[in-house]
């Protein structure tokens, strides 16, 4: 099969022709259809996460077909859990210690083929086509996660609007909240890009919100984010870093945290999480922004998110 594979950290991906992957117990094999873009991607591809697979095929918002039965299936960021240490059986599988996770410490889906086990993959609504479903395995999965994570917040900030915004700012409004946007500063088209899909308000990163926010999620890999939507949070409200990986957080008055206002991140997901979320994207028509690559040109997808030049998610088209 062909593959994209990274060799080793900060380096680019190497079109390579492997023989497809034998499922072991447990396990389906998948042919990929498509598997979407993720800014965690880059984080392993960038050496930014330490002691990936390697060699590796990354990639984890996976929408194939199962070789063996024809059934569609998605193959989402935690591909396995150990099921009974103290967090597997809590309810809180997301924070096993033994995780496994696809595309990171198993092979994921810039491939023809992956295999997943069958107790992680996720049906999905059959009104998506993959290039439309992939994007929802984790930006929109993960981000649904840092969406719970705001409660009840009616006035909601999203800062860096990007694959997972995109999806959340639908999620939020359907919801009956009000979205506002931080995108780079003086990034006009970023900010008409929010606007389209749901926000009320979009600004720069460096602006004042309009009103006190209840919650703010950081979507942007960027630690003094936290700082900046701390100052638009109104007593007790929460701020919520979706991602895996950001740069420190500067320190600050006490001030800006007084007044019941958290910090939090979001890590991985539950299947749990991924029913409900599938739920919801069945009910409600989640509409994504998308820039479709072959799956030759996965470096291109990835150096496009990298530099920001971006609108919406990538997409790597495997086949029809
Ligand atoms: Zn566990
Ligand atoms: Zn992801």
């Amino acid at each position: 099969m062909h593959a994209q594979l990274l060799t080793a950290a900060r380096r680019p991906l190497v079109d390579a022709e492997l023989p497809a992957p034998r499922p072991g117990p447990e396990q389906l094999l998948i042919a990929v259809r498509a598997c979407a873009v993720c800014r965690t991607d880059l984080h392993i591809v960038d050496g930014e996460l330490r002691d990936p697979k390697l060699p590796l095929i990354v990639g984890h918002q996976i929408v194939g077909v199962e070789v063996a039965t024809g059934e569609r299936v998605g193959v989402p960021w935690l591909a396995w859990a150990d099921g009974e240490c103290r967090y597997c059986t809590s309810g809180r599988e997301n924070l096993c210690d033994r995780a496994r996770f696809t595309g990171y410490t198993v092979d994921g889906g810039y491939a023809e083929y992956c295999v997943a086990d069958a107790r992680y993959r996720f049906a999905l609504p059959a009104t998506y086509t993959a290039e439309e479903a992939a994007p929802l395995l984790c930006a929109g999965l993960i981000g649904y996660r840092a969406l719970r994570m705001c409660g009840d917040a009616r006035r909601i900030g999203f800062y860096g609007f990007g694959s997972s915004a995109q999806i959340l700012a639908q999620v939020a409004r359907t919801e009956g909240r009000q979205v506002y946007a931080f995108t780079r500063d003086g990034d006009e088209a970023a900010q008409r890009f929010a606007r389209s899909m749901g926000a009320g308000w979009a600004g720069g990163a460096g602006e004042h919100a309009p009103d006190e926010l209840d919650a703010a999620i950081i979507f942007a890999p960027a630690g003094p984010l936290v700082i900046n939507a701390l100052r638009n949070l109104a007593k007790g409200g929460i701020v919520v870093c979706a991602g895996i990986h950001m740069t420190d957080i500067p320190s600050f008055p006490y001030e800006l945290l007084w007044g019941e206002r958290s910090i939090r991140s979001v890590a991985n997901l539950t299947r749990d999480d991924g029913r409900e979320f599938f739920q919801i994207a069945a009910r409600t028509r989640i509409e994504t922004r998308r820039q479709v690559y072959p799956l030759e040109r996965a470096n291109d997808a990835l150096a496009a998110l990298r530099s920001g030049e971006l609108t919406g998610t990538a997409v790597i088209k495997v086949a029809a």
